[in-house]
Formats: structure tokens, sequence, C-alpha cells
């Protein structure tokens, strides 16, 4: 049965996939940042109250292990969907198997490459010995029943697409970053790609999360969002929009033209397509580090550590330019560094949360 009020789909086929999907998904990324007893609680009510796709990864550290205790005594009622960074078969085996363990189950409903962003990625994930290899075999065994993969470079996402290797795509969609509605989207709905849209809410950097949602839902070309939450009022909130009317007012249309204003030349979207920098500073690490991945993810000492060095990294910047000139969106990225680093400095000292 398809759920529909107001001209909005609330439960949709994700493309090829053939899977049967409440359109508003979980996101797994924040629950990194709360204890395990919470995280259980808040996986459960998502359950409780109707969600019935819930996405991971390997790289999002105890959360595919919550998920996994959360959900094992009502596996067969859900999609698990989860992702590896590997990009040979043998990494993808290795990863494959503690996703498993940790998600309690035999089968993974959609496995994806995790963000494939640039060609010589993609090159490695089709090259004898590379990760499609593993997935594949792994579909045959069973052990995968999609195949799927994530980027968050529209322009290359096209040619994932069009190879015909995956039943869904997940990418970044958000009113600061409307490139993928371009031709991206469309272009899935016409090849049956299920579209899974992250990052609704620039990744913790867009206070409205009401218009960021019903912005992403009103496109017809989006299958399921997936809002990273922490709690359960984040869950209910985000559900009640979901279930509420989803037209946009003229107020939160100035809102939206607001933030473009005024976070427009200053938000990274995460794209890389300033890459490759001559002294490998790892520049969208850094440029979202502050608003969007630590109000995420919150501090570790591992964190701590990888910061340093990318603090001693950017020190290295020679001011070329080149960054700057391959960046889409024109970010001041020469100025914007050594800011970054500047607040995060503090941040970190005190271990707060911009
Ligand atoms: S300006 Fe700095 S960050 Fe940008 S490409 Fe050159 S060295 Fe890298
Ligand atoms: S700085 Fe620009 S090009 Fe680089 S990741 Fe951010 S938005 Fe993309």
């Amino acid at each position: 049965m398809y759920v529909c009020f107001m001209g909005i789909l609330r439960e949709t086929v994700l493309g090829r996939t053939g899977l049967k999907v409440r359109t508003l998904g979980f996101g797994g990324i924040p629950i990194q940042r709360v204890s395990e007893e919470e995280t259980i609680k808040i996986v459960r009510h998502c359950y409780e109250l109707g969600m019935n796709y819930y996405d991971t990864a390997r790289g999002y550290t105890v959360s595919e292990e919550r998920i996994g205790q959360a959900l094992e005594d009502v596996r067969e009622n859900v999609y698990l969907a989860t992702k590896s960074h590997q990009r040979t078969a043998e990494g993808i085996w290795k990863e494959l198997e503690v996703s498993l363990g940790n998600l309690r189950t035999d089968y993974i409903d959609v496995y994806q490459l995790h963000n494939v962003t640039n060609q010589q990625q993609w090159e490695e994930v089709r090259a004898p010995g590379g990760a499609m290899e593993a997935v594949n075999q792994a579909f045959e065994d069973g052990k995968i029943k999609h195949i799927s993969v994530t980027s968050h470079n529209p322009d290359l996402a096209i040619e994932l697409v069009k190879s015909g290797l995956f039943e869904s795509l997940m990418i970044p969609y958000n009113y600061l970053t409307p490139k993928p509605a371009e031709k991206l989207l469309p272009l899935c709905k016409e090849l049956n790609v299920g579209t899974i849209i992250m990052k609704p809410f620039g990744g913790g950097a867009f206070s409205n999360a009401n218009t960021a949602l019903k912005y992403v839902f009103n496109d017809p070309s989006t299958d399921i969002v997936i809002p990273g939450v922490m709690s359960i009022e984040e869950v209910d909130e985000n559900w009640a929009i979901w279930l509420g009317d989803m037209s946009i007012s003229e107020e939160e249309k100035e809102l939206i033209e607001f933030d473009r204003r005024e976070l427009g030349d200053k938000f990274c979207r995460g794209c890389n397509y300033c890459q490759p920098c001559p002294q490998s500073i790892p520049i969208s690490y850094m440029l979202r580090a502050e608003k969007q991945m630590l109000r995420r993810m919150g501090w570790s000492d591992s964190r701590v550590e990888g910061m340093k060095k990318a603090f001693a990294k950017v020190e290295t910047c020679i001011e070329c330019g080149e960054c700057e000139s391959r960046c889409p969106y024109e970010l001041p990225i020469i100025k914007l560094l050594p800011e970054s680093v500047a607040s995060l400095k503090v941040h970190m000292e005190n271990r707060t949360i911009p």
C-alpha cells in the first residue's frame, strides 16, 4: 500500500531494490555520541513509530553494533543498510563479516560502497580484485540483498548510476546543496535507481529542521530521506514534520534565501572538487569539522589526534589558489582554513561542541 498525503508519498519502492520503504529513514551517524542505553531506546522508538529503513556504516564506530542490538528481535520487519570504505575485494570481505556480526544478522538488505567520490576510487572498486568483485560474490551468496553506492560528487554519481551496477544511490541534498536535483536525481528516477538522501540539514549546519526536511521531501525524485538523530525528541520532531503539511510557506522561502545568503560562501558541501591539493591538505575535512562533523559525532581521542595532524597540514598551505579555482561554490578556502583551525583549537581544548 502506498501512503500519500497532500501529494507527497510516505511510503515508496526504493528503485530496483523493490524494497517498500517508509520515506523517512534512520541516519546512524549521530548515535555514536550518545550512550548505548539511550541509543537502543532511540532506535526502538523509531521502530515503534513505524520506521523501516536503518542506515549505518562500518566507519561509524559503535553505530552498527547498537542498531543490531536494538533490532535483533524484529530483524525481519526492517531493512538494514550499511557501507564500507574498502576499495578492494579482500577489504570488503573483512568488513562485511564484521558488519554482519555487529548487526546480528546473516544478510544486509542494502550494502553500499561508501563515498565513491572521485575517478580514482571509481576505477579502484571496478579493477580486478576490487570491491565490486566481493560485493557481487556476496550478493550471489545471499549475504547482500541489494548493491548500492554513496557519493558526495553529483557529477561522478551520474556515471555510477549509468553503470547499471547499483540499485540505489545515497547522495547529500539540501537547500544549500541543490545540484543533485538538476540532473542526477531525475536520472535515477529514469533508470529506476533508488535515491537515499543524506544530510538534509546540511550535516547539522541548518537550524530550522522543519523547513530543511520539507525542502527535500518536496522533490518527487527523492525516495528516502535519512536525517541523523541523537534523541527521541529529534525523532519525534522529524516524524511530526513527515506526517504533517509539507507545503513551504512564504516565510520559509525567505528563511531558505537568508541561509543561502549567510552560509552560501562558507558552507562546504564535501564534494571534493577542490582536490587534489599539492600539499595534501584535507580541505573538506577541515571546513566541515566544526559545524558539521563535530555536531554530529563529537570529540574522541582519535578525532583529536586526526585533527592535530590536519592542523599541521593546513600550516603547509602555499596559497597556490588551485583549490579555490576548482570550488564550484567559490568558497574562500585560503581564508577559511586558518579560521577553522583557530576556532577548532579552542573547542578542542575544552572538548566543546560548536
Ligand atoms: S591554496 Fe593551499 S589548500 Fe588550496 S590547493 Fe593550494 S596548497 Fe592546497
Ligand atoms: S571547499 Fe568547495 S570544492 Fe571543496 S569540498 Fe568544500 S564545497 Fe566542495
